[in-house]
């Protein structure tokens, strides 16, 4: 039975790539019936934050990735946050110290640095593995200056390879891995410890992560064999690495990227239905000549090996469209509840939640929410939309590019169309004929173009270039209002 787990360091805002990560391991873990763990890595107090915390799980919740073991909703392997495991790594550290495995280090970064130096190395060599054989009496001296030690992992003299789900066969060359720090000097347990043993309590069995902790890979299979050995892990895990995600040009996309911001995504009115579906695509694909999928549709078919190890670009265009896509599959209903926040932000509602509008917004909503659903690729451009049917408004100020579009004829026209709508009897105020009236009255006998004779009505009644469908707009907001901004226009 598959068990995966997310378990991100809060140390910044949730980005893109973290989400795709977690996306990618929910899907497997859907996918094969498994289990889903969320745990916190929470070991470095210098970066992490409680803000960063909570932001990643308000992040999940929202994006409404569940998780079946972990923080919040507990389970047999807890606690999930690695803050509220110290006692766990100290004992793990010290039976590996006892072992074998892991050896007491005394030099210092200096100390290292002098010795590659003095013997030709590369700076970039790193440890050389100078306290691996050092004697008891060794040791006390240093003890005896005061010093205390880190904990190293033995590394072994041969190659260490393991077969990548989503690379085939990785091999790393013996002695192309130093041994490394498990245990600060200060006693902190760093991440090269904190994670394998974690991944091992908590059972898991296949670690899918980002390529970017691909180098961390052979020193935790190397740590694993210890803790197999040692009775604290009961098998080795499988490994995936997922592609990088490429921002603009050819660079990676970065944490501080506004693009890569989560929460930026859904201020400008992201749904997590789109923004997941797109990030999926970010290495994945379920068909040739497919883009739009549901998530269950993603969970029935997620496979990580068929995940491509080349990079992937991030493409807001292509985000946004697949995001209009699922605007549009949602439930009318749904797309207004889900709108208010967005509208209530922008000051075109009264209140950020349906029940708490007036029956008057509730009743133009409903009737608008046809004609906008289908042309907003984002929910932060719903405001735009409903904005002049909401309005009582005698006048709009016309955008500046609507404004551009009015012509010379535009006076006529509004003159026209005024005195054609003044005769219109208030029952007999719908769209349909408020339609056929100026199609008769300014394209037929006008002879003006569609384009001019529509034109100016659009940019009076809406402000806009674009706006929801003009005839239909008329009838929403009646005849005085209808009225009163085509005079305004005018004068
Ligand atoms: N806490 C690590 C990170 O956020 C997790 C790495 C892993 O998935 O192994 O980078």
């Amino acid at each position: 039975k598959v068990r995966v787990r997310f378990c991100p360091s809060p140390t910044g805002t949730p980005h893109v790539g973290m989400v795709r990560t977690a996306l990618f391991n929910w899907a497997e873990a859907r996918h094969t019936k498994g289990t889903f763990v969320f745990r916190i890595e929470d070991t470095d107090a210098a970066r992490d934050s409680q803000e960063s915390y909570e932001q990643i799980i308000e992040a999940l919740r929202w994006l409404g990735l569940d998780w079946d073991e972990g923080i919040e909703v507990g389970g047999p392997d807890g606690p999930y946050r690695q803050s509220e495991r110290t006692q766990i790594y100290k004992d793990v550290a010290a039976k590996l110290l006892e072992a074998g495995y892991a050896y007491e280090s005394y030099s210092t970064s200096e100390e290292i640095e002098a010795r590659n130096l003095a013997a030709g190395r590369p700076k970039a060599f790193g440890y050389d593995g100078y306290d691996r054989t050092l004697s008891e009496e060794q040791k006390q001296a240093f003890r005896d200056e005061g010093r205390k030690p880190a904990l190293r992992i033995r590394m072994p003299e041969d190659d260490v390879a393991f077969d990548d789900l989503i690379r085939g066969e990785i091999v790393f060359k013996a002695g192309s891995v130093p041994d490394y720090v498990i245990v600060r000097p200060n006693g902190d347990p760093l991440y090269t410890l904190t994670n394998p043993v974690d991944d091992a309590l908590m059972r898991i069995n296949v670690v899918l992560r980002g390529e970017d902790l691909l180098s961390s890979t052979p020193r935790q299979i190397v740590l694993y064999r210890a803790l197999i050995e040692l009775g604290v892990a009961k098998e080795m895990p499988l490994f995936g690495h997922m592609p990088y995600v490429m921002g603009e040009g050819k660079k990676k996309l970065s944490k501080r990227d506004p693009e890569s911001n989560l929460f930026l995504h859904r201020e400008n009115g992201f749904i997590p239905e789109g923004l997941l579906n797109y990030l999926a695509l970010l290495g994945w694909s379920i068909g040739p000549d497919r883009d739009v999928f549901s998530m269950q549709e993603l969970a029935e078919h997620f496979d990580i090996r068929d995940v491509k190890a080349n990079p992937a670009h991030f493409d807001i265009d292509k985000a946004i469209a697949i995001n209009a896509e699922h605007i549009r599959l949602l439930d009318p209903a749904d797309f207004l509840r889900r709108s208010i926040a967005y509208l209530h932000r922008d000051g075109t509602v009264s209140a950020p939640t349906w029940d708490d509008l007036t029956d008057r917004e509730r009743t133009i909503l409903e009737a608008a929410a046809p004609l906008i659903q289908p042309r907003v690729r984002l929910l932060g451009e719903v405001s735009g939309m409903a904005g002049s049917l909401l309005s009582t408004a005698e006048y709009i100020e016309p955008e500046p590019d609507a404004r551009k579009q009015l012509k010379a004829t535009a006076a006529e026209v509004l003159e026209k169309a005024i005195a054609a709508l003044d005769e219109v009897p208030e029952d007999e105020w719908h769209g349909d004929s408020l339609h056929e009236l100026l199609s008769k009255v300014l394209v037929e006998d006008g002879g003006y173009k569609p384009r001019l004779a529509f034109g100016p009505i659009r940019v009076a009644v809406s402000g806009r270039r674009v706006s929801p469908p003009l005839f239909e707009s008329m009838e929403i907001i009646g005849k005085a209002v209808t009225l009163a901004r085509l005079r305004g226009l005018q004068n």
